[in-house]
Order: C-alpha cells, then structure tokens, then sequence
C-alpha cells in the first residue's frame, strides 16, 4: 500500500478517476488543520483504515523515529549538493532545540513573551475559521503604537473571499478582547467599544456614548459648557461624563496594561498556529542551503488495516461488499493525501527557487510572480496551485509566519521603495514626487497608487508629515 511521494519528478502524477481528483482537490484547499479535522473523521467512520505505528519517511519510505527530519533524505540530498534541502516532517511544532533557546522565545526561562497581536489573536482564535484568522492577522498586524488601525472592510474581505460581515465580526471580536477598543479606527471608536463593554457591569452616566461619539473633539479640549448646550444637559453632567471616561476608560488601548507583559512591536507577524511549510538555514547558517519542511497532517502516516483483507474471506457476501467499499475509501484517502502533500511539496520548491533572493535578503527583493506562472512550471492547472495556497501559512527562517500568498504580493517590493524613499527624505514628497522617484528605479505606477500603498504603510500623506516636522 506504501508510497512514496516523488520529489524530483517534473510531471504530476495524473489522478486516476474523478474522485480521486475532486477528493485531491478538496484536500489541497485545507490548511493543515482543516485536514487533520478530516483524518479523524476519516478514522472514527472508516475501519478500514488505520494510523500506521511506524512512522515512515513520507518522500523515502525509510522508517524514521517521531520528532525528527529524515537522516536518509537528508544525507541523499547534501550527497547530491542539492541547493534545497526537502522534507516531509512529522516534527511537533516548534520544531528546533535553538527556537525554544532563543531568548525572543522564552524570557527568564520560562515566561512566554508575546507581542500585543499574539495575544490578541490567542483569545479571539477560537472562535474564528482558518480564513477569519487571515483576516484578523491581517487587521492585527497592521495595529499602530496605540493599538489602532483604519480597517478597509471592503478590501479584506474581497482579499480574502469572504462576507462582508465576516470581516466585521472579526473586527468586532479583536475590539472587545482585551485591551478594549483594540483594533478600533481612533480614539473616539475605541472608548465607545469600553463603554459598550463596561454597560454589562457598571452604570455609565446618561449621555455618555452621545458625547463622545457626536462632541469628542470638544470634550478633548475641554469645552464643557459648549457640550452641555448642545446637548441640553447641564455643565455638570458634562464634567460627570468626563471623569467617569477619566477614571475608566483608556483611550489608547495598546498604552493599557495587557496580559502579563507589554511587548508591542510594530510589523511583528503572527503566530497562526503550526505553519504548513518551514523554511530554515541548513546548520542555521545563512550562507547554507535552505531546508524546506512540508508538514504532514495529524504528524502521522495512514495505512490500511492489515486485518480487514483477511477478514473478507471468511464473511458473507454483503458484509464483504461493505467492506470492500471500505477498503476502497480508505485507499483513495490515503492516496489523495499523499497527493496534497506532493503538490504543495513541489509548489514550495518552485517557489523557493524564484523568492530565494527574498527569503535571504527582505521584502524588497520580493518577485512579482502570480499563480499562472507557478501552475505552468508545474505543469498544474491554475485552480490547482490557488488551491494549494489557499489556507496555508509559510515560517520563513526570521520564524516569522506569514500566509502563503505572500509570495505572490506584487505590492510588497513597491510598498518596501516608497517606506524607503520616505524614511530618506529631507522635505516631505508628495505622492507626485514619489511616482517620479520609483520611475527613476524602473516601477511605473499611478500616483493613486502610491496613496494607496503609503495609506497601507501607515504613511501620513506628504502636508501631515510637515506638521510632524514642525511639531517635533
Ligand atoms: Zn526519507
């Protein structure tokens, strides 16, 4: 039943019938964790099949001990002088002995340190499905020193392909985890959020939400009397209202106390969970090769029950149809399993060899690639490799862990220029005088553009950064 998954081949293995390729197809689409959901429902319903006690070298076939990367595949591979070194893991996650020594890890030994987006996403990930969690990565790492960020609903939600008021829920779940009001547009949103939270277990003076959402301005420069006339209430009711938001309320949630540590690190990516695919030095060595590690669902191998076929000959006939549809489910299983994982073994390799640059180097050095390009070299269809990216996160050797698809981020290389040529500059540029600078390096976009990318970049637009200027 054993079989081994080709690396080096060029050409896909054709499925055979169309289940196999919907079923493959299906598989491919999940992240890792979707797919271990399916192995053990595949388990609890089917007897015919059956995790396997040894476990075996999914690319060689050798059997290997839990915890650890093929000796065999990697001794063939440095024989070989391989640029890349590729494994199928069964390693539990994390992996290496120097990540959990490493002092970004673990401080005093034994505290976990997390950065403000961690531990954030640790309370609202539960509740949220692998997309959810791409959008609220996406919302939380773009979070400024104040723990606010201007969320483009719109745009997320047709990045990632789901509902609107999908990409709402989850803004609204990050905003009353804790610190409150994290996640909000400003200010003004995030004490609205604390008042919306503290209702459930105080009593907020009447007027409350109105002032802050209709006169905050006001009621930041202290124009009480102005408040209170607009909203016929008296001088005194303002003053209440403002020394209960004083008392209770912070308006700045990242400035809070959260969790046991303060550690808000501008840019820091998340931990979503095991990533499907690690990358790392070879020896942790920058100048080595880079291993790619493709991790295999459940850490585990799937066999047949070796029993079952023995079982047929001494059954009646209908229990043996039953049982042979059996055998024949669990087979297909395994075989779109080890289908799922060659395809993405074979993506990542693809893609490691055109982003290497990027992978050592940074950001800027990202290539502009899309799907169709990867597809051709794979000889795959399109939807195939969309599938196969779909869901899946990538650790790059910095042990940051990012979606899959940011290999495939044309504006990450132009966003990284402009934060360059406005970290450089000496007067504030305009969104004008930025095309003109990128067009000197060979990137021709719109100006609309760059507003665009320099609004993701959280860049004040040229005429705020010469009030900073002036105010410093
Ligand atoms: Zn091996």
């Amino acid at each position: 039943m054993y079989q081994k998954i080709t690396v080096q081949t060029k050409t896909e293995v054709k499925p055979q019938t169309t289940a196999h390729l919907a079923q493959t197809m299906t598989l491919l689409n999940m992240g890792n964790g979707e797919v271990e959901e399916e192995i053990q429902k595949n388990l609890a319903e089917n007897p015919a099949l059956e995790l396997d006690e040894i476990n075996r070298c999914a690319m060689c076939g050798s059997e290997i001990a839990f915890g650890v990367l093929c000796k065999n595949c990697m001794n063939n591979q440095l024989k070989q002088d391989s640029q890349y070194l590729t494994f199928v893991s069964t390693r539990e996650f994390p992996v290496s002995e120097e990540a959990a020594d490493n002092e970004d890890y673990f401080e005093d030994g034994t505290v976990d340190r997390q950065t403000l987006p961690e531990y954030v996403l640790r309370q609202v990930g539960m509740e949220l499905d692998d997309r959810e969690k791409m959008v609220a990565a996406s919302i939380l790492t773009q979070l400024d020193d104040d723990g606010f960020v201007d969320v483009d609903i719109l745009e997320l939600a047709s990045y990632h392909h789901i509902p609107i008021s999908s990409v709402e829920r989850v803004k609204g779940l990050i905003q009353h985890a804790d610190p409150v009001g994290v996640g909000s547009k400003d200010a003004r949103e995030a004490l609205l959020v604390q008042v919306d939270e503290l209702k459930r277990s105080k009593d907020i003076p009447e007027w409350t939400e109105k002032v802050i959402s209709d006169h905050f301005h006001a009621l930041l420069k202290k124009q009480f009397s102005e408040i209170a006339q607009q909203c016929e209430i008296t001088i005194n009711q303002v003053e209440k209202i403002a020394n209960f938001i004083t008392e209770n309320l912070n308006p700045y949630p990242a400035r809070s106390n959260w969790g046991d540590v303060r550690n808000p690190q501008e840019n820091e990516m998340l931990q979503l969970g095991a990533p499907d695919i690690i990358l790392s030095f070879f020896e942790n060595n920058p100048q080595k090769p880079i291993m790619i590690e493709v991790f295999q669902p459940a850490n585990s191998n799937l066999t047949l029950n070796a029993s079952y076929h023995a079982a047929l000959k001494t059954v009646d006939k209908e229990t043996k149809m039953k049982m042979r549809e059996d055998l024949e489910k669990a087979s297909l299983f395994i075989k779109c399993l080890q289908q799922r994982t060659n395809t993405i073994l074979r993506m990542a390799q693809v893609l490691v060899e055109i982003q290497e640059k990027y992978i050592r180097e940074g950001d800027r050095y990202l290539k502009p690639i899309t799907r169709a390009e990867i597809a051709k070299k794979l000889s795959v269809h399109e939807s195939t490799i969309s599938r196969a990216v779909s869901s899946k996160t990538i650790q790059l050797p910095n042990r940051k862990v990012y979606p899959l698809s940011v290999f495939f981020d044309r504006s990450l290389q132009i966003r990284t220029e402009i934060k360059e040529i406005v970290e450089k500059e000496k007067e504030p540029l305009n969104d004008q005088e930025i095309v003109t600078k990128l067009e000197k390096k060979g990137m021709h976009i719109a100006r609309r553009t760059v507003a665009k990318y320099r609004d993701m970049e959280g860049i004040l637009p040229a005429y705020q950064r010469k009030e900073k200027v002036k105010t410093k």
